[in-house]
């Protein structure tokens, strides 16, 4: 080990025990779950590593939050906090909160898009494809090259591909394309961070064709480390700083505060300034999430997420949560498991169609991989890949995602680095008999997210 990591900036006054499952138990679970490892029961999880989304550990002072909360049903205090919390960082001046980031998606969506329209992203989230999708306009993903590349160092794999997006945009006529979304870390694409320069030229673009620029912002302080550890002329400013100039080049953003501002459950949206937009954000949002100052959450959660806005953007918080990334990583590396390099912010996105070669797309290696880490160590992953992304919604047709991952979220201030010793461990215990393990194939989906309920079965 050559690198020394930045130990956790905190010390644990509460602890949570896990189980641990025999091997014959485990085999029994997954089989029950019809091979979905969402419908695992969370008791039979070692090390839960399925999201980092509302999975985090709140602090001292967030649970100090939690208990002064002001439940009233209009103007309580935690919304007032809130509101002056996200604006310190963000500088938007319109802030309301939603009880997810989906919901997000759904209140803003249909305010920009419409049938005919399209949406243009770096790369969408699944529930942002699909609130595009049910919304009547179709996404279109535009992210650089460097990404699909899994073993190449390029700083910022998540950037929009700047010259694909434009040439998109004449295909499709500038009055069709409904929005730009600029997701921060690009997700999908391995948690990978995009640039100020790619913002800031996206941005120039959009301007030019008069075209909205929204921002995925679920984990806009990871991307904001990232650019102040990796970008010229951003060494010496603060994370604060950083994020303030990343959405001075958008209009509207919107975010799952259950990953950056690591909170259980809670989400935003935000206007820039005055215009239509936040009228109509506010009536949507009456009927889908409740009234304004409370949007789909209780008083108590307004006050935890107005506190953990800050505290995600504490540098040596980032420090630290990176430095787990990174140290997986090299673990990973010196077993020789193949991943998306450099590693990203929220995750490590093992490369399943490295690791298993023997199975194509249609057999979700990604999602096979999933499925032998839990057989092998009671470890809970999920596809990011063909089996994620799902069918054409035009043809039907099984997509070809091009990537297959087997993510690995870390949730925020939860497991220690022995935690991560287990995961690298097994991973290489798996690569040592890649060749045996089996691809899959569903028996049962719905249509729309099929990968959270879809059946499967292994593949003879
Ligand atoms: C998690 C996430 C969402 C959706 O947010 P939920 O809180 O899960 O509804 C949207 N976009 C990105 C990039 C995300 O990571």
């Amino acid at each position: 080990m050559s690198k020394k990591y930045f130990a956790e900036p905190f010390k644990i006054k509460m602890v949570e025990p896990i189980a641990v499952l025999t091997d014959e138990e485990r085999l029994e679970r997954i089989e029950t779950a019809n091979y979905n490892l969402f419908s695992l029961n969370s008791d039979d999880v070692y090390i839960d590593l399925l999201t980092d989304s509302g999975t985090g550990a709140m602090s001292a002072e967030q649970w100090a939050g939690i208990m002064r909360g002001d439940e009233a049903y209009s103007g309580a205090r935690g919304y007032r906090n809130l509101v002056k919390s996200a604006q310190d960082i963000f500088g938007y001046e319109y802030i309301q909160p939603v009880h997810q980031g989906r919901a997000a998606e759904k209140v803003v969506m249909p305010i920009l898009l419409g049938p005919g329209k399209f949406a243009i992203s770096n790369m969408h989230f699944d529930t942002t494809r699909a609130h595009v999708e049910i919304a009547g306009a179709r996404a279109l993903d535009c992210v650089v090259e460097e990404a699909l590349d899994t073993t190449t160092h390029y700083p910022f794999k998540g950037n929009m591909d700047l010259e694909k997006m434009e040439s998109l945009i004449k295909e499709h006529g500038a009055e069709n394309i409904g929005v730009i979304i600029i997701t921060v870390t690009n997700n999908s694409a391995g948690g990978q961070p995009v640039s100020m320069e790619n913002i800031r030229e996206t941005s120039k673009i959009a301007k030019k064709y008069g075209i909205t620029v929204l921002i995925d912002a679920a984990r806009y302080a990871e991307n904001s480390y990232f650019i102040k550890e990796r970008e010229d002329g951003y060494q010496d400013k603060s994370i604060k700083e950083i994020a303030k100039e990343m959405f001075s080049y958008a209009e509207i953003f919107t975010m799952s505060s259950k990953k950056d501002a690591i909170v259980n459950m809670g989400g935003l949206i935000g206007v820039k300034d005055d215009s239509d937009l936040f009228e109509n954000v506010k009536a949507n949002t009456i009927p889908y999430e409740g009234f304004i100052s409370y949007g789909g959450l209780a008083g108590r959660d307004l006050e935890a997420l107005a506190i953990g806005l800050q505290e995600g953007i504490d540098y040596n918080f980032l420090k630290y949560r990176i430095g787990q990334m990174e140290y997986l990583a090299e673990r990973l590396a010196e077993g020789g498991v193949p991943f998306q390099t450099p590693a990203g912010g929220h995750a490590i996105f093992v490369d399943a169609k490295k690791l298993l070669p023997h199975l194509k797309y249609y057999e979700f290696p990604g999602h096979a991989l999933a499925v032998e880490l839990y057989k092998e160590a009671g470890i809970r992953s999920c596809d990011i890949g063909s089996y994620m992304i799902g069918n054409d919604p035009d043809t039907g047709e099984q997509l070809d995602a091009g990537f297959e991952f087997t993510r690995l979220a870390i949730p925020r201030r939860v497991y220690t680095q022995s935690h991560l010793d287990v995961v690298a461990d097994a991973l290489i215990a798996i690569k040592d008999r890649a060749d045996q393990v089996p691809g899959y194939k569903i028996v049962w989906e719905p249509k729309i997210l099929r990968h959270f309920t879809a059946k499967l079965e292994p593949i003879k």
